[in-house]
């Protein structure tokens, strides 16, 4: 009897290209928080994942996503657990990640322990003008802020720093 499944690496690959629902342009694996894949000897696939803001409606999503992707792969039973610690922050979005973001018109998050006059200052993605203006704390999505660049005038969407 051949017990289908798939590898660790595959599983890996597989649940890390998950994007996040509310920045559809990042995955899992470059926002940082696939903390760990393995596969158990009998097939079932355990996958572990920070959650990135408290009480981010997306986790969810994204537990769910990853089971449907890996189940559809062959994978045996997906069991999708969170951690707290250690804590995910915004440094630990990679820098192709940060790249997309960027391309989408979403400025990446600064330093997150970083000077408070360095974390706010966030250069508009379009023109890379430095004095923008907050307009909202909250964007369309919790993780992100309404930011207005008077260079060039746009609006765009900031990753808070976390
Ligand atoms: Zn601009």
């Amino acid at each position: 009897v051949v017990t289908p499944g798939v590898d660790a690496a595959t599983a890996r690959r597989i649940a890390g290209a998950v994007t996040d629902p509310e920045l559809p342009m990042i995955t899992l694996a470059e926002l940082g928080i696939l903390r760990d894949v393995r596969v158990e000897p009998g097939g079932a696939v355990v996958v572990t994942l920070a959650p990135t803001y408290l009480g981010c409606p997306a986790l969810q999503a994204m537990s769910q996503a990853v089971q449907a992707v890996l189940e559809e792969a062959g994978a045996g039973r997906v069991t999708v657990r969170t951690v707290l610690k250690p804590r995910w922050s915004t440094d630990d979005i990679s820098a192709e990640g940060r790249e997309k973001l960027a391309a989408a018109g979403v400025a990446p998050p600064g330093p997150a322990a970083g000077p408070v006059s360095v974390s706010l200052e966030v250069p508009c993605p379009r023109c890379a003008g430095r004095q923008t203006e907050e307009l909202a704390r909250f964007g369309p999505t919790p993780c992100t802020a309404l930011r207005r660049c008077p260079r060039c005038g746009e609006p765009f969407q900031a990753v808070k720093p976390l």
